[in-house]
Parts: structure tokens; C-alpha cells; sequence
């Protein structure tokens, strides 16, 4: 075999063995570079990548090449850059814009100083997203762009993409960085459009080194906002400068984004971040509990806690503020009998309010970008039609309404109209992984 097959083999195995995202994330664009007397070199396109396959699959990759090679003394993993054809032309390249020259033209970078890579605790939930987000803050521009970050409501999406610009704007000062939600850039847009000073308005973000956008999601539907954002998109990308996209979803499931935005999301890296295991919502409470005003509060209060909020850290963090301000009030101690008195109330509200159907149909109607009241109605279109199989099948699985009641909810349908749709999805949630992503997009809003 040729070391472009062997490669191949290799990476046959591996992907096989690791998820979508960790094989693109850290095999593309590696290569056997050399093989000389049992001596490998693999091409890898950055340091990033290096320490991954060094550390986290050297022991793996070093199997598998043995498999497809006679002797294998050593392993040695170089960076060779991609070599991209340059978009803009050379000369071009623009430096970092001073942020003295432009400071009086724009706004602070508006982040908040407590979300730090340290203050975050890193579970194998977050692993990837935080890797890729710290080696983007270390090289900006250099690495993947854009990065995409997308999963549920409360699991530290903007936590990181601000660790990102507090990063940045602590070690590299000199780089422009600015933080906005998609809602914010809209209505900067719309007020620029009103004033007319469109023009200011591009240059100010053409002016950017690191523009970090959080819930994009929110441009789904927006054809001005997307129109703009196309372009100062391609400035920014065109001159090397950093891009960090948040979203509740991933880029395929933002109904109504064009087309082009869409697959420019898709071209950098994308990476998710899920709910944390047991063990990590408990280090979670822990590091938190560290930094409160408090007593010591004992390791099972912190076990009870993370047991019962499974779906979301803001709501873990929300539950120990609570007891923590009670106990202080009240002067209890935080033991396990007082946080069972205190919090069952949270708990038992926390469920129930996830379970209603009312709440489902708003979570599906606001993921497809469209209204509750056509949910409901005779309305056929397939852009309706969907969503509300969907919204059939959460309230079937998740609130266990019966067919008949699930009906009524829905502007009184026929109880066999609502089966049909419960198994119609069933069986497309089978064949349809885009699909699939889209209902754990929106459990994980229903944090059910
Ligand atoms: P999202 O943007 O995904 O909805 P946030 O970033 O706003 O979530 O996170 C919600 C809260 O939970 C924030 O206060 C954040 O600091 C905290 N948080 C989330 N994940 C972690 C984590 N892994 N470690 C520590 N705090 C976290
Ligand atoms: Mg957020």
C-alpha cells in the first residue's frame, strides 16, 4: 500500500470509532507526509490538531497503522499548513486595526468579565467546544473559521463565545473585538438604515478582528439582516479575521436562512455542546458553591441538586443561588433535609412547566418561525404541515396526552389525523438524521 492508501485505511477505522464532528474536526486535511524505515511522519494543519492526535488518538492511530504497515518504530506528527487559495488579493491583507483609532467610533466590547475559559468546567459535553473555541482565541483568524457552536438553552454557548473575547481582548489587546447578538446587529441595522448611515454602519464592522454573534438563529427569516451580514461576512473571512457564530441549532436547521449564509457556516467548524453528565453537573455546583458567600455546602446537597436539573446549568446555578439565599435568610444550615424542604418546590415546577403541550407548540412554532395560531388551523402547507407532526409527536412522547386529547389541542383534529402524524414522524426520525437533529434541537429547549 502506498501512504495514501494506508492514511485512508487509518482514517477508515478511526471514523468509524469517533463522532461526525471529532473526525472532521481533527482528521481533515491529514495526511502520511513520509514513511522511511518504520519511521511516520503524519502532515497535520496546525498546532491544535497536533496535540489532539498526539494526546487524545496517538495511541488509537498507532494501532491502526500498525495494522496496515510491517514495522512502525515511531510516530511524528508535523504541522504542514493548508494552503488556501487566497480570496482576496495578497496585497490586500489587512493588519489588526489599532483599537485606538477606532475606539471612538464604537462601543466597548460588552462582555461580561465572569465568563473565562476558567470558570468554566469542561465535561466530555463541552470538550470539543471548548478546545476548538480556546484554539481560536490563542491564533484568531488562523484556525477554523468560522466556528460555529450550536446546542440547548443554558449550556454555556455564550459563556464561551465571551471566554473567547475576554481572552482576546486581555492577551491581544491590540485586536478589535466585538460581541453582539443577531438581535442586536438587526436592530443596529435597521437604526443605521433609518438614519441613513448604512455606510457607517459597514465600515464599522468591516473594521472588526474578532466578531463574535451570539443566537444567530434569531436571522433565520431576516433577508435584509442576512443580505448585510453576507457581506461583511465575506470582509472579514476575505482578510483572515475571526468569526464565531452561537445558535440554539445547527446551521441546517435555521429554517429560512439563504442559502449562502447557510453553507458558509457550514465551511468552517462546527461544534456542540450537550447536556453535562451527572458527574460533571456536580463539579459544576461544586466550583460555584466555592465561589458563593456561603457555608460549605456538603457533597450530597450538591448530588441532590444535579440529580434532580438535568438539562441546563443556568437552572443548576439558579436552584444553588436559591438555597443558598434562603438558608442565609433564615439562618438554616444547607443540609441535605433543609435543600429538600427549600427546593422541592423548584423541582416539581421545573417539571411540570416543561411538560405542558401549550409549551411544546411554542417551542416548535418558534424553532420553524412560524405562528401559533397556524399551527392550530386547516392550514396544508408543508412549511405548517411539519412542524406540526412534530409538535404531534413531542406532546405524544414527552407530555403523554392521548390521541384524543392531543386533538383538542391542536384546533380539534381527529384522533387518527394525530396518530397518522405521530407515526409518520416515528418512521421519518428512522431514515431522516436532519430530522432527528431538529427534534433534539427542540427537546433541548423543552429541556425534556
Ligand atoms: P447558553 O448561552 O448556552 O444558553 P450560558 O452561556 O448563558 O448558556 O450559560 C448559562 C449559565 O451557566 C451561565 O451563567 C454560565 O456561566 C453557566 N455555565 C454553563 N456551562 C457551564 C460550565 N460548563 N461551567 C460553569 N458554568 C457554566
Ligand atoms: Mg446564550
Amino acid at each position: 500500500m502506498d501512504p495514501k492508501q494506508i492514511w485512508q485505511a487509518v482514517l477508515g477505522e478511526i471514523e468509524i470509532n469517533i463522532s461526525k464532528a471529532n473526525f472532521v474536526t481533527w482528521f481533515n486535511n491529514t495526511y502520511i507526509s513520509e514513511i522511511k524505515d518504520g519511521s511516520i511522519i503524519v502532515a497535520v494543519p496546525n498546532g491544535f490538531s497536533k496535540e489532539w492526535l498526539e494526546n487524545k488518538y496517538g495511541k488509537f492511530i498507532k494501532q491502526s497503522l500498525s495494522k496496515h504497515c510491517d514495522r512502525v518504530s515511531s510516530i511524528e506528527y508535523k504541522i504542514i499548513p493548508i494552503q488556501k487559495t487566497p480570496a482576496a488579493p495578497k496585497n490586500q491583507k489587512s493588519q489588526p486595526h489599532a483599537r485606538a483609532s477606532i475606539e471612538n467610533q464604537t462601543p466597548p466590547p460588552n462582555l461580561n468579565s465572569r465568563y473565562l475559559f476558567e470558570s468554566l468546567v469542561v465535561g466530555s459535553h463541552n470538550e470539543l467546544a471548548r478546545a476548538a473555541c480556546e484554539s481560536v482565541a490563542k491564533n484568531p483568524g488562523q484556525n477554523y473559521n468560522p466556528l460555529f457552536i450550536y446546542g440547548g438553552v443554558g449550556l454555556g454557548k455564550t459563556h464561551l463565545i465571551q471566554a473567547i473575547g475576554n481572552y482576546v481582548s486581555q492577551n491581544t489587546p491590540q485586536l478589535f473585538v466585538k460581541y453582539v447578538t443577531s438581535e442586536k446587529f438587526t436592530s443596529e441595522l435597521v437604526d443605521a438604515i433609518k438614519k441613513q448611515s448604512i455606510d457607517i454602519f459597514k465600515e464599522k464592522y468591516k473594521k472588526i478582528d474578532l466578531l463574535l454573534i451570539d443566537d444567530i438563529q434569531f436571522i433565520g427569516g431576516k433577508e435584509k439582516t442576512q443580505e448585510e451580514f453576507f457581506h461583511i461576512f465575506n470582509t472579514l473571512y476575505q482578510e483572515n479575521k475571526q468569526i464565531v457564530l452561537c445558535s440554539d441549532r445547527p446551521p441546517k436547521s435555521i429554517a429560512t436562512l439563504e442559502e449562502r449564509l447557510r453553507s458558509r457556516f457550514e465551511g468552517g467548524m462546527i461544534v456542540d455542546v450537550i447536556r453535562p453528565d451527572l458527574e460533571t453537573r456536580i463539579a459544576i455546583l461544586a466550583k460555584k458553591a466555592r465561589n458563593l458567600n456561603s457555608p460549605p455546602i456538603p457533597a450530597e446537597v450538591l448530588e441532590y441538586i444535579a440529580k434532580n436539573i438535568h438539562h441546563n446549568v443556568r437552572e443548576l446555578e439558579g436552584v444553588l443561588n436559591k438555597l443558598v439565599a434562603t438558608c442565609q435568610l433564615q439562618g438554616y444550615s444547607p443540609d441535605l433535609q433543609n435543600a429538600k424542604i427549600i427546593l422541592q418546590d423548584s423541582f416539581s415546577k421545573i417539571i411540570t412547566e416543561s411538560l405542558t403541550p401549550d409549551k411544546i407548540i411554542n417551542i416548535v412554532c418558534d424553532f420553524y418561525g412560524i405562528e401559533k395560531e397556524k399551527i392550530k388551523s386547516k392550514a396544508r402547507g408543508s412549511e405548517i404541515m411539519k412542524p406540526r407532526q412534530v409538535a404531534i409527536y413531542l406532546i405524544r412522547k414527552k407530555a403523554k396526552l392521548s390521541y384524543p386529547s392531543i386533538g383538542k389541542e391542536l384546533g380539534g383534529r381527529d384522533h387518527t389525523t394525530i396518530m397518522h402524524a405521530y407515526n409518520k414522524i416515528k418512521s421519518l426520525l428512522k431514515q431522516d438524521p436532519s430530522l432527528k437533529q431538529e427534534l433534539i434541537s427542540i427537546q433541548e429547549q423543552c429541556s425534556c
